[in-house]
């Protein structure tokens, strides 16, 4: 064997990285990767080990450049979001994004507006997780189950499935419902499952040239389920909301839930909101025509391993 075998070998064996273009949906972030309470916190350390790898492997976009098609030609190009705008984002995710130097893209909720200062999806969850008692909503008796999923009584529908399809007075009735009861709100140790960032901390995250906001609706409503007017007015106001905090043009949005419909996508393009995003691949006819751009939910609980081979399959 020559000088020459030896110091080729390892390029002839190596396989070239895939090329695909991906973008990957992150929620919340906390300390101990607290898994049972719902499927969307990964802890800082596993968060790490992802934006570790994508910034050795991938080449990071921001929301700008992968929407303007700038991908990498010879190996992956990714784009991170964060739905929900939970403060943990700024006090967890934020710090790691700055030790890689990964652009982000962060989608929230205006809740804070409305005088809210958390979501329905939370309130249910962490009840479940610390409460577990029946929960009466205008007479209809929901009841925890094994698989600590909150069900009805007479129609056997899932609590936030029920939510997601009902309106406002229902959501509302939740909240007063819930929160009269739980006291998860004043034991700091839960804040981290729940908080949402601030006007003040959301101008704090906005302000990183590594982060990019965008709109995630008013009060996080199922857009498509609700009359378009109410959810047209729902994007508007947010935009107008976010726009005046944060001394920026606000044109991207996350659908919540990934519930969008061809009405909604038109109004939303009329004011403003030039990329528009779903959340896992419907089929990818659906998205092409409609112009949304799908997204990857990363999942906590599988592999690294075989979170990768996501990232490159596009689902899982
Ligand atoms: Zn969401």
């Amino acid at each position: 064997m020559n000088d020459l075998s030896v110091m080729l070998r390892p390029q002839l064996n190596r396989k070239p990285p895939p090329v695909y273009q991906r973008i990957l949906v992150y929620h919340g972030v906390d300390r101990k990767g607290e898994k049972k309470l719902n499927g969307r916190f990964i802890s800082q350390k596993e968060l790490e080990l992802h934006f570790r790898w994508l910034a050795e492997h991938c080449f990071v976009a921001s929301l700008e450049e992968y929407c303007q098609g700038r991908f990498a030609k010879d190996r992956p190009t990714v784009l991170i979001t964060f739905d929900d705008g939970y403060l943990n984002n700024l006090e967890l995710m934020l710090p790691v994004a700055q030790k890689y130097n990964l652009p982000v893209t962060v989608f929230v909720t205006t809740l804070y507006r409305t005088g809210q200062s958390l979501q329905w999806a939370d309130l249910i969850d962490l009840t479940a997780f610390l409460d577990g008692q029946d929960i009466d909503l205008q007479g209809q008796i929901f009841k925890l189950n094994r698989k600590r999923q909150y069900r009805s009584t007479s129609t056997g529908q899932e609590l936030k499935a029920f939510c997601k399809r009902s309106e406002t007075s229902v959501i509302q009735a939740l909240y007063e419902t819930l929160s009269k009861r739980t006291t998860f709100q004043t034991d700091a140790q839960w804040d981290v499952y729940w908080k949402q960032l601030s006007p003040k901390g959301l101008q704090q995250l906005g302000m990183s040239p590594l982060v990019t906001i965008g709109n995630h609706g008013d009060t996080h409503a199922i857009l498509n389920k609700i009359p378009i007017e109410e959810a047209s007015q729902e994007l508007k106001v947010s935009k107008i909301y976010l726009e005046n905090l944060l001394q920026q043009p606000i044109t991207a949005i996350a659908y919540p839930n990934g519930n969008y419909s061809p009405m909604l996508i038109q109004a939303a393009r009329q004011l403003g909101y030039h990329h528009q995003f779903g959340a896992d691949i419907v089929s990818s006819t659906v998205e092409q025509k409609w112009g949304i751009y799908p997204r990857l939910t990363i999942n906590p609980y599988i592999s690294w391993y075989n979170q990768r081979l996501a990232f490159a399959d596009g689902g899982y």
